[in-house]
């Protein structure tokens, strides 16, 4: 196998860290830029010795060029109370990221991945969600700021494959967890199993109904790897995610059962714009990148859990 220089943007945070060190134990030489608003050294200071890691303190919305063969672009604040927090900044981080990181791939005729997410749905009228269906956003709520930044990015990607003949992947993720989510990271999995550790009231906004489908990070990561990997001819976008559906009074459960904790549930005001439903199609990702998560939640969430047992104590 060549070693390959690899970017990963946003690879401080929970999935660039993860992608860096697969990519690092498969033999690459890894540059990490992030400009740490979500991300942490934490999450990727066992790669310092490595003399094939590279860190760049820099933000996508500014231009750099740096001399790599991919580039797998993932800085983003993901979590909504993270990129609500400066919507406008989401948006530059998204569409301007987008097109710094695409102009440097077309000079340096780099392959380019974009990790976009299933929020270009919205709040979708079509179970499953292939990825021919075209969505349901509200443009002008404040969901809109990432989804409608990503859905950008997602055009940017289109344009400069048409026009530039740049090499384009684009992967639509969906609700993904594991280690390294930060402890305060405000998205349901890792603000569950907080509460729970800690005897705290678990808080569920609105009745609990409205599901999301957990994929695993490790699978998530065998699939973006794979995607990178495939012929040019393919380009995405490709749904990436877990189809097992919970509702997310049933993933409050199971969190209180996996940690034996005494917390108790509390319903909180659902956030507005909140999608009801989301349960990716993943035929294509199977029949195009050979992939199907194999990590169950509940194996998955016990992984997470122990990491986060640890955090705490530690
Ligand atoms: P994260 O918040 O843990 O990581 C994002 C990283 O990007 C952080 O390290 C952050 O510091 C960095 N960053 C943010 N703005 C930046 C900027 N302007 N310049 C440089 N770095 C910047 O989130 P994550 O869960 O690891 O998500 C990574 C990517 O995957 C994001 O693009 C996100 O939209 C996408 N995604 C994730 C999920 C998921 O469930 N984890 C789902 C869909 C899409
Ligand atoms: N959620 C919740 N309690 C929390 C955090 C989130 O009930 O403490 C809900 C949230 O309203 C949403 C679902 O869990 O319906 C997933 O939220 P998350 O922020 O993880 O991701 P997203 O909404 O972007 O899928």
């Amino acid at each position: 196998m060549s070693t390959k220089r690899i970017l990963v943007t946003g690879g401080a945070g929970f999935l660039g860290s993860h992608l860096c060190k697969r990519l690092l134990k498969e033999g690459n030489e890894v540059v990490c830029l992030d400009n740490f608003f979500t991300g942490t050294k934490e999450n990727i200071k066992d790669f310092f010795c490595n003399p094939f890691f590279e860190l760049i303190r820099h933000d996508v919305t500014q231009p750099i060029l740096l001399e790599v063969d991919e580039i797998y672009n993932l800085a983003c604040p993901a979590s909504p109370i993270h990129y609500q927090y400066n919507g406008i900044k989401t948006i530059k981080t998204s569409v301007m990221g987008a097109i710094n990181m695409l102009g440097m791939a077309k000079r340096i005729k780099a392959k380019i991945l974009q990790a976009s997410t299933s929020e270009v749905y919205g709040d979708p009228d079509i179970h499953p969600q292939p990825e021919s269906y075209w969505g349901n956003v509200n443009p002008i709520g404040i969901r809109s700021c990432y989804d409608e930044g990503k859905r950008c990015a997602e055009s940017l990607f289109m344009n400069y494959h048409r026009q530039n003949n740049v090499r384009i992947k684009i992967m639509r993720i969906f609700n993904t967890y594991g280690p390294n989510m930060h402890p305060q990271d405000g998205r349901v999995v890792s603000n569950f199993i907080v509460q729970a550790l800690k005897g705290e009231e678990i808080t569920i906004y609105g009745d609990g109904r409205q599901t999301r489908s957990f994929c695993y990070v490790d699978d998530l990561i065998d699939g973006m790897i794979k995607l990178m990997g495939t012929s040019d001819k393919f380009i995405g976008p490709v749904n990436v995610g877990n189809p097992s559906e919970f509702t997310i009074m049933q993933l409050a459960e199971l969190v209180i059962e996996l940690t034996d904790s005494k917390s108790k549930i509390v319903k909180l005001p659902l956030p507005e714009d909140d999608p009801l439903q989301r349960k990716p199609d993943i035929t294509l990702a199977q029949k195009e990148l050979n992939w199907t998560p194999k990590v169950e939640l509940r194996d998955g969430l016990e992984e997470t859990i122990s990491y986060f047992k640890h955090l705490l104590n530690s």
